[in-house]
């Protein structure tokens, strides 16, 4: 008979593991909220409409021989090889057996308890966080375009504050720089002279994982595209309409996009399994889950933004979950016949920086500007999972070029 695995998540570390495993070879069951996989990198793009939402998602159920249960698993009981988990939508809870347990459940945003962020701001994870930053973007430019309103309620509606210079809030700034630019100019130009872009960050500076260089190019083009940059600021409170600084000043707002770091899934926290620090599963280099310090699961692994080396932290990122996922399939593959154990092959990071100019930071090359724009776009285009999205992608670019945003509200 074949052995069970049930895959908890369909994101970077789990996608990868599903579409590497002989699926012939196990019983394969899936659990996860989200019945499709996203390629994050290019989220941001969404947001605006520089990319459509569905030409970056490949659905769960075009992968053959797995079974697929749209739910959250609720907690692993280890004695009994069984997993319960519940529909967010119906409440019905269910409970899976298990042979073997793959836990890739990535983490969550982390508000980092800031009173009013959890009510008022947006973030910048999933599709549908897309979908309503895009909506509430357009929502404020055509409540500023209302009869009546003085300058200083037009600059309120359309101040859009990204808080986090990491990756995601500075591609976030880019792409509004861009839809500013391109298509704001033309489609709303009275508006034009009352919209600001402002970055907050807690740090000394943008993309602090980047190359020192890199990140001060990329504040050097931030201050010249007129985005305010608040670095070593702190958010302390949010209202509906305002943000407040740990400095004393506030400032009222349209939008505000909340990128800050992230923290372990409310599953993980309530897992009872052995965590780092910062709530990380502790796996070992064939991702097995530690018991304690000296023991492992043996049929229990874990992947992706959710673990910690025993060895050592690697960066949250794609490349590392993807990588991981690959490994774990192949380990399966060999049914655990496998010497070596994982290595990291780093890629290197690429980042988005509006204007048509991108970062490349890779251990070949640092490069920035028009032409790692370009480098980017053909990156991320190899590394998307399938043909049609491939095919997707490049269609929105193009569009974009010919016709600039949809600026369509529904
Ligand atoms: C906007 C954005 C841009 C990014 N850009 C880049 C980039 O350019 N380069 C890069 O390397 N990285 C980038 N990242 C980071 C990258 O997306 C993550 O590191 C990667 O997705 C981690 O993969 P993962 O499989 O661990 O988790 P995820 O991809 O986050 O997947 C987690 C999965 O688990 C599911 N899940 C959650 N809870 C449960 C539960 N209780 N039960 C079952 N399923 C559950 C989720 O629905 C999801 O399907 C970006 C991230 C974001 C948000």
């Amino acid at each position: 008979m074949k052995k069970k695995i049930v895959v908890l998540g369909t994101g970077f570390s789990a996608f990868s593991f599903m579409k590497k495993i002989n699926r012939n070879k196990y019983d394969i069951t899936v659990v996860s909220p989200r019945n499709h996989f996203l390629f994050t990198p290019l989220l941001p793009s969404t947001t605006v409409g520089t990319i459509e939402f569905r030409s970056i998602i490949e659905p769960i159920r075009n992968l053959d021989n797995i079974v697929y249960h749209q739910a959250y698993c609720l907690n692993a009981d280890t004695e009994n090889k069984t997993v319960t988990c519940k529909d967010g939508d119906t409440g019905k809870i269910f409970s899976l057996c298990y042979d073997y347990l793959v836990i890739a459940v990535g983490e969550v945003t982390n508000t980092y308890n800031i009173e009013g962020v959890k009510d008022y701001a947006l973030f910048l994870k999933e599709l549908s966080d897309a979908r309503k930053i895009r909506t509430k973007v357009i929502d404020c430019f055509e409540n500023a375009s209302l009869p009546e309103l003085t300058e200083e309620e037009k600059r309120s509606y359309l101040r859009f504050v990204v808080c986090g210079g990491g990756p995601t809030g500075v591609e976030f700034a880019a792409e509004l720089h861009d839809f500013l630019e391109d298509d704001v100019r033309k489609k709303y130009r009275d508006l034009v002279k009352f919209t600001e872009v402002v970055l907050i960050e807690a740090g000394e500076t943008v993309l602090a994982t980047f190359d020192k260089k890199l990140s001060e190019y990329t504040m050097k083009v931030f201050r010249r595209q007129k985005i305010s940059l608040k670095i070593n600021s702190f958010i302390s409170r949010v209202t509906e309409r305002k943000i407040y600084l740990k400095d004393g000043s506030n400032m009222n707002y349209g939008v505000l996009v909340w990128a800050t770091g992230n923290k372990p899934t409310d599953f993980i926290r309530n897992s009872g399994f052995v965590t780092d620090k910062k709530g990380r599963l502790t796996v070992d280099m064939f991702f097995r889950l530690k018991k304690d310090e000296n023991s492992i699961y043996e049929n229990i692994f874990a992947a992706g933004d959710c673990t910690r080396l025993e060895t050592g932290e690697l960066p949250a990122t794609a490349q590392v979950a993807q990588q991981q996922g690959i490994f774990l399939a192949k380990y399966f593959n060999r049914e655990m016949n496998v010497k070596d154990s994982f290595k990291f092959k780093n890629l290197g990071m690429l980042a988005y920086i509006g204007g048509h100019k991108a970062l490349a930071d890779t251990p070949q090359f640092k490069g920035t500007g028009f032409k790692t724009f370009v480098f980017w776009r053909s990156a991320y285009l190899t590394r998307l999972v399938s043909f049609k999205n491939k095919l997707l992608v490049i269609f929105d670019w193009t569009k974009t070029f010919l016709f600039g945003r949809d600026v369509s509200n529904f």
